[in-house]
């Protein structure tokens, strides 16, 4: 045990920290224990902001090639250690192996690119009284707050813009999936100072007295959308800034001049990829009428073909829901379909006391838009497929949501799918692929799925304050 418990440590002011209690970290492919996490007692939090503080006041003076280089360094470190991190990341998130390197060279590479981003800024007035520039500043301490689909990527994705911004940063791992970014962390101490970068994981008390946290200056939270509400609300006790990357419930358009067999398994990856947990995954699946069947025919054909298993299994595609309380809502909503004599074309059974959180790939076939398989965010293995007939139609039913994230249209006459996606009320809209982010693209939800942007220079610029700088000169005083 006391192996186990030293093995995963926090990491506050360059230094390893370990607790005399952990938090058990679950295999999702067995639904067994398999190693502890620290669990942060409120003092560890302190120490943390109280280090954060101290580390910032040096960090901000940096010039700024010094703190990019430090960034980008962190990056390549992340980079070279994928392997050795995507081990253990496919052991507590339930992943397959080769996507979780995936995440982990892509949270470098997002590191690298952040990195190589300028903070923009401009002169208002250059007279002959005076000169005004714009300024955008460091806000100070950022507290960083992940979930646990993407734990690595979504993390260091702040850090990235947070640090080359010039603040310090305490972040803190959902406590389902804290090893990783526990370890991440720790291999990047010999890159920065002391402090800049601490980590504390924990269990539920931990986000909370974080958010309330009264040495934070902002909050980037990403999470659900009823979590979001709670971090605004505890936020807005000493108005600290907020970014919020919440939940989503995004449709796929696909229009009926479609190339069927190509498009089939973008679609499927578009749903189904780390098992559905995504927060950009297609989670409704609009068809035209026309071309409904041949559409379901050609997801089911390819659905059959798709392994599921242990991640750390070769050759496996998909793995486990990741915990148990997540299981229990996906196969809930399943209960609620058979329950409604809703018609499954894929899935729709599951064992519950099996090992693992093993949900199969589940297409429920046109169900009507007002029933929770459609309505609610699964975030699961499972896809409501819904037919359509008019432009119209479509566009109104796939706005009709209280969330706002992603959307795609699918079909080969673009300035048609153009039309409809401009229509769409949410943060990105894809014509023919789906997922496609790049460090420069800035990344949010429209409507409840959030509040600001990741990423991008409208990203880097959520991690600063403006400042207005007028010098009126000398000779303007005479
Ligand atoms: P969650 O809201 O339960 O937890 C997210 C994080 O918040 C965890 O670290 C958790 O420990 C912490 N937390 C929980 N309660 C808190 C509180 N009261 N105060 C502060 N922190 C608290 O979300 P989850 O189940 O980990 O993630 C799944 C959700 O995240 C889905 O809704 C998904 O759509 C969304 N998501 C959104 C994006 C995006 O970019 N928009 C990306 C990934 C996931």
């Amino acid at each position: 045990m006391k192996d186990l418990l030293d093995n995963f440590a926090m990491t506050i002011r360059g230094e390893r920290r370990t607790t005399a209690q952990g938090i058990e970290v679950i295999n999702p492919a067995a639904g067994r224990a398999f190693a502890f996490a620290p669990d942060a007692e409120k003092s560890h939090l302190d120490d943390a902001v109280a280090s954060a503080r101290e580390a910032f006041r040096g960090w901000r003076q940096r010039p700024d090639s010094v703190r990019r280089d430090a960034v980008h360094a962190c990056g390549t470190r992340l980079i070279e250690c994928a392997g050795e991190l995507a081990q253990i990341l496919t052991r507590e998130q339930g992943k397959p192996l080769g996507d979780a390197r995936e995440e982990i060279v892509g949270a470098g590479v997002w590191c690298q690119a952040m990195a190589s981003q300028l903070l923009p800024g401009s002169i208002v007035e250059d007279s002959a009284d005076r000169l005004t520039e714009i300024r955008h500043v460091p806000i100070g301490v950022v507290g960083a707050i992940a979930p646990w689909n993407y734990p690595v990527i979504l993390a260091f994705g702040k850090v990235a813009s947070a640090l080359v911004a010039g603040n310090s940063v305490v972040l803190k791992p959902s406590p389902y999936t804290p090893l990783t970014t526990l370890k991440a962390v720790e291999l990047l101490q010999d890159i920065l100072p002391p402090g800049v970068l601490n980590v504390v994981s924990g269990s539920d008390r931990l986000g909370p007295w974080l958010t309330e946290h009264e040495g934070i200056d902002k909050i980037s939270f990403t999470g659900s959308t009823a979590t979001g509400k709670a971090v605004m609300r505890s936020a807005a006790t000493s108005l600290k800034r907020i970014t919020l990357e919440l939940g989503g419930n995004d449709p796929a358009i696909v229009l009926p001049d479609v190339d069927i067999n190509e498009i089939a398994p973008h679609l499927f990856w578009a749903a189904f990829r780390n098992s559905g947990q995504i927060c950009m995954a297609t989670k409704r699946l609009f068809v035209h009428d026309d071309i409904y069947d041949a559409i379901k025919d050609a997801l089911v054909r390819y659905a059959s073909t798709v392994r599921i298993g242990d991640g750390a299994l070769e050759g496996v595609q998909l793995g486990p829901v990741q915990n148990a309380r997540q299981f229990e809502r996906v196969v809930g909503l399943i209960d609620d379909c058979n329950k409604r004599g809703l018609n499954f074309v894929a899935g729709g059974e599951f064992r519950r006391n099996a090992p693992g959180y093993f949900v199969p790939i589940s297409i429920v076939d046109n169900p009507p838009d007002d029933t929770p398989v459609v309505a609610e965010e699964a975030f699961g293995p499972l896809l409501p497929m819904m037919s359509f007939q008019t432009i119209d139609d479509v566009i109104a039913r796939a706005n009709n949501s209280p969330y706002g994230l992603t959307a795609s249209v699918w079909s080969k006459n673009v300035p048609a799918a153009k039309d409809v996606a401009r229509q769409l009320d949410c943060g990105t809209v894809w014509i023919n692929e789906v997922h496609h982010l790049t460090p420069l693209m800035p990344f949010g939800g429209h409507k409840q799925s959030g509040l600001g942007v990741e990423s991008g220079t409208e990203g880097l610029l959520e991690y600063t304050n403006t400042q207005t700088l007028t010098t009126r000169h000398a000779t303007a005083m005479a």
